[in-house]
């Protein structure tokens, strides 16, 4: 019997307000990643659905578009209230599909309905300005408008905060939507579409498809309905859409992948750091864009903070996000597994310490051990490559322009870290280190108000802060002669 209710037992699509079954013919599974239970299937779409989807983003933008912000702004308020309403079984479902505990599955949709409050505020404030003319029968205005329908793509490790901000953004800004869920957590981005539903949202507006991503993109982006692209995921996949973007001359926001640095100095508090990184570490089971994993220590602390962390690794409760009592859950797709294994082969084959786990859990379902390395080589795949689990590497600097020069070694820069109670070297790393969030004395770098983004690989463009409405604002100038 499947956990989930009613309607999200056979997933359907959300196309022009209705909830409408896939006519693509092919079957498709959603999988508990802590049970391997089969949640719920669904049928992928057809062209025939996509370009219905197509039809009803160029009607839903016309529509939108015409709404006065404050009254846009009221119907993204209204959604808020309803996700924070429905909290407890939105949760629960998150849980179920994606495999992360219920505590942050609460914690994502709170930081989803926040997103949508922010938005519903910054939609009355698209300013344009007046431009002082050159000549007395000349006015010159410069106006802000909402770009046109989007095309979504969203990443399956946060189900409702990756579409959501996107959402708030767009539709803050006067643009209809057409989002992409990942095929495998769809269901999440389901009740984010029923909330904005209940709360008003006009049909057509905000349309949800998944199913075969290459398709799907291939045909959302090569549309001319579409005018916009916003990625949340991996680099490989970012890079293929920008190509396919830049081929129709579409501007894409893209939110990719990281491989996160902190740099923790001999003078900073190290219990506090180990307070702030491991929770940040093995959130989503270390599967999140801003996951610390490079961690470069100072000669003098570096035996202490492994072993405090590696102490406070193996005292996680991991188990299946509904018990209330997990700290982490499973990797969210067994195909995680083996990833994780070619990473701890490399640890192994290079004689690195294991301070504690590497290894899968000897249970059913994802589970990967929280697992803390120390010793290894900048060289060394975990060093270079994202892991996107729950592996911290741990490894010595002596001085802050070492530190600094490992820490921006790689082509990521989305999230990095650094603890010191130093004024003067939290000034030098905070201009030295290359990322677009950097956090001092802190882990926490995501919130409603702050822009969201990264730089070198990891993407570019904003999401949240004043920078997330742009990204679906294009100007216009109007000169006007009497
Ligand atoms: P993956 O790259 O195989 O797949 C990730 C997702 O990309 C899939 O859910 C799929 O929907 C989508 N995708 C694949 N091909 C696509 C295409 N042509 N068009 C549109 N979407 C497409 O990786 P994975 O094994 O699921 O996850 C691991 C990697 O993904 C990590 O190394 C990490 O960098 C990246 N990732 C990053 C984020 C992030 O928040 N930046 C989120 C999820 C995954």
């Amino acid at each position: 019997m499947s956990p989930l209710p009613e309607f999200l037992r056979t997933p359907t699509f959300f196309i022009d307000g209705a909830w409408r079954t896939g006519t693509g013919g092919v079957e498709s599974a959603i999988v508990d990643p802590a049970s391997g239970q089969v949640l719920a299937r669904y049928l992928s779409p057809s062209a025939h659905d996509v370009d219905a989807a197509l039809d009803a983003a160029e009607r839903g933008f016309r529509l939108w578009r015409a709404v006065p912000a404050i009254e846009r702004g009221a119907v993204l308020r209204r959604a808020a209230a309803l996700m924070r309403e429905r909290l407890e079984e939105n949760a629960r479902i998150l849980t179920l599909e994606e495999g992360k505990p219920l505590a942050e599955a609460r914690g994502e949709w709170q930081v989803t309905a926040d997103m949508f409050d922010w938005f519903a505020e910054e939609a009355r404030r698209a300013y344009g300005r007046i431009v002082p003319a050159r000549s007395a029968d000349l006015q010159q205005q410069v106006v802000r408008e909402p770009i046109g329908p989007v095309a979504a793509f969203a990443a399956w490790n946060f189900p409702a905060r990756n579409p959501g901000y996107k959402i708030a953004a767009a539709l803050a800004a006067g643009c209809s939507c057409i989002v992409k869920p990942a095929e495998e957590t769809p269901l999440t981005c389901l009740l984010l579409a029923r909330a904005l539903a209940d709360a008003g949202v006009p049909a057509g507006v905000l349309n949800v498809l998944y199913g075969d991503p290459v398709f799907l993109s291939e045909r959302l982006i090569a549309s001319p309905v579409i005018r916009k692209i916003s990625f949340t995921g991996s680099t490989r996949v970012g890079q293929l859409l920008a190509v396919q973007a830049a081929q129709h001359a579409k501007p894409a926001t893209l939110e990719l992948g990281g491989h996160a640095p902190v740099l923790v100095f001999d003078d900073a508090d190290i219990e506090h750091a180990v307070g702030q990184l491991v929770p940040a570490k093995y959130r989503n089971a270390g599967q999140t864009c801003i996951s610390p994993t490079r961690f470069f220590v100072q000669q003098g602390s570096h035996a202490r903070f492994v072993e405090a962390f590696a102490r406070a690794s193996k005292a996680l409760r991991v188990s299946d996000g509904l018990d209330a009592a997990t700290q982490m859950g499973p990797l969210f797709h067994e195909r995680r597994l083996p990833e994780m294994q070619r990473f701890m082969d490399d640890v192994m084959a290079r004689g690195a310490r294991v301070a504690c786990g590497g290894r899968q859990q000897a249970r059913a379902g994802c589970f990967w051990e929280p697992t803390v390395v120390s010793d290894l080589g900048d060289d060394a795949l975990l060093m270079q490559a994202e892991p996107f689990g729950p592996v911290a590497a741990i490894t010595p600097f002596a001085t802050l322009e070492e530190g600094l020069q490992r820490a921006n070694t790689l082509p990521y820069g989305l999230g990095a870290y650094a603890f010191t109670t130093s004024l003067r070297t939290a000034q030098r790393v905070a201009g030295g280190l290359e990322a677009g969030m950097i956090g001092i004395n802190t882990a926490k770098l995501s919130h409603a108000e702050t822009p969201f983004g990264g730089v070198k690989q990891s993407g570019h463009g904003s999401e949240g802060g004043t920078e997330g409405l742009d990204a679906y604002l294009v100007t216009k100038s109007i000169s006007m002669a009497s």
